[in-house]
C-alpha cells in the first residue's frame, strides 16, 4: 500500500478504528517488531533525529515540527491551525488546531497538540505575538492530539495549572493517556518520539468561571457528546467558544466514544448558553459562526434516520441508503474530509446506538431530538 493512501482527508479520532485506517497493518507490525527495532526504525525514517543521553537513559526524539503562523480569531484568541485530520509520518502528528488566548495574567493554552514537538513549535508561534509566559492549560476531551503537547509547556515554564472535565483528567491518568502517547508515535513512524505524557493536574466542572483579567473562561459540560467527558471553554468577552471535537468544520467527527442523542442535546444546550452568534472554534477545521449549526445538521440527519432505520429493522446497506438520501446529510458528503472512507461506518453506530437504548429499556425515539446522555 502506498504511504499517499494514508490520506490527510480521514478524521483525527477515528484513529481508534484501525480498520478504517489504511496503511494501519504495516504500522501494526513495526509496533509488534519490538522497542529496539522501533527505535532503530525511527532512525532509519528521520535523518534529523536526535539521540539523547539523559539521567543515564539514551532515547531518542523525533524531528522538529514545521512552524505555522499563528491566525487571530478574535481580540485576545489566536489560533495554530492544523490543516490534516489524521496523523502521518509527513505532518508528524499535526492534526489538532491549537488555540490561545493572550490575557492581562500571561496566556492560556486550549488544546495543546499531539506531542512534544508540536508544543514546542506552538511556543515558538506565541512567541511572534507576545513575550507573556503561559500560565494555563485546558483540554477539551481525552484524545491525545488534543493535550500531549503539553509536555512541552510544563519543561518551558515549569509545572502549569492544566484542566480537564474530572473524567478526562481520571481516564487520561488511567489509559487514554498512554494509550495515544504510544498511537500517535506509530502513526508517524516515530515523529512523536521523546513526548512524555502529562496528565490534567486540575478539574473543572460545568459553570465554573476562571478568571485572567481581561479575558474569563466559563466551562460547558452537558453529558455525553464526542466523548463522555467533552468540556467547552466559553471565553466570555470574546464571544468565542472552544468545542474541541463537540462539533468539527466540515469533517466527520470519531463517534465511537460519543452519542449522537447526547451531542445533539449538547449542542443546544451549549447554543442556548453561549448564544447562536457566537464563534465556534473547533479541534479540527477552521472557526467559523457556522460551525456548530452545521454539526447539528449532520448529526440530525444521520440520527434520525438512523432511528427509523432500526424501527423498520433495515439491513445496514439499506440504512446507508435511507441515511445518504437525507438532503442534510447529502449535501455535505462533497465537501467533509473523509467522507466516503467513514460515513458507513458512523451510520452503523448510530443505529447501534438506538439499539443499545432499547437493550437498556429506553426508548430512542423520545431522543430523536436529541437527549442528555449520562455514563
Ligand atoms: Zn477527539
Amino acid at each position: 500500500m502506498k504511504r499517499r493512501d494514508r490520506t490527510s482527508a480521514v478524521p483525527l479520532d477515528s484513529a481508534l478504528s484501525s480498520a478504517s485506517v489504511p496503511g494501519m497493518a504495516r504500522r501494526r507490525f513495526l509496533a509488534a517488531s519490538g522497542a529496539l527495532f522501533g527505535a532503530a526504525a525511527t532512525a532509519a525514517f528521520w535523518p534529523e533525529i536526535s539521540a539523547f543521553a539523559k539521567d543515564t537513559e539514551l532515547f531518542l526524539k523525533g524531528p522538529p515540527v514545521p512552524d505555522v503562523p499563528p491566525q487571530r480569531l478574535s481580540e485576545h484568541v489566536w489560533m495554530i491551525w492544523a490543516k490534516d485530520g489524521f496523523p502521518t509520518p509527513e505532518n508528524r502528528g499535526m492534526m489538532c488546531n491549537i488555540t490561545f488566548a493572550v490575557t492581562q495574567k500571561g496566556v492560556v493554552v486550549l488544546d495543546c497538540g499531539s506531542s512534544l514537538q508540536i508544543g514546542e513549535m506552538a511556543i515558538r508561534m506565541i512567541r511572534t505575538v507576545t513575550d507573556k509566559p503561559v500560565v494555563a492549560l485546558f483540554t477539551t476531551h481525552y484524545h491525545g492530539d488534543h493535550y500531549l503537547g503539553a509536555h512541552a509547556f510544563f519543561e518551558a515554564f515549569g509545572e502549569l495549572p492544566f484542566y480537564a472535565h474530572p473524567y478526562t483528567k481520571d481516564i487520561i491518568e488511567k489509559k487514554e493517556g498512554s494509550m495515544w502517547l504510544n498511537m500517535l508515535e506509530r502513526w508517524t513512524s516515530g515523529a512523536t518520539a521523546g513526548t512524555k505524557l502529562i496528565p490534567p493536574n486540575r478539574v473543572v466542572q460545568h459553570g465554573q468561571v476562571l478568571d485572567f483579567g481581561d479575558v474569563k473562561i466559563r466551562c460547558h459540560h452537558y453529558g455525553v457528546a464526542h466523548t463522555p467527558g467533552d468540556m467547552c471553554y466559553e471565553l466570555i468577552e470574546d464571544r468565542l467558544v472552544h468545542v474541541g471535537d463537540v462539533a468539527m468544520d466540515r469533517r466527520i467527527a470519531n463517534m465511537d466514544d460519543g452519542s449522537y442523542p447526547g451531542s445533539l442535546h449538547y449542542m443546544t444546550e451549549l447554543e442556548k448558553a453561549c448564544g447562536a452568534d457566537a464563534l465556534w472554534v473547533p479541534g479540527h477545521g477552521h472557526a467559523g459562526k457556522g460551525v456548530l449549526k452545521w454539526q447539528k445538521e449532520l448529526f440530525a440527519g444521520i440520527w434520525e434516520n438512523a432511528l427509523q432505520a432500526f424501527e423498520e429493522g433495515l439491513e445496514p446497506l439499506a440504512a446507508k441508503e435511507l441515511v445518504l438520501k437525507d438532503p442534510r446529510v447529502a449535501s455535505k458528503a462533497k465537501e467533509t474530509a473523509g467522507w466516503e472512507s467513514n460515513i458507513g461506518k458512523y451510520i452503523s453506530i448510530a443505529v447501534l446506538e438506538a439499539e443499545k437504548m432499547t437493550l437498556a429499556g429506553k426508548d430512542p425515539m423520545a431522543c430523536r431530538a436529541g437527549c442528555r446522555i449520562d455514563l
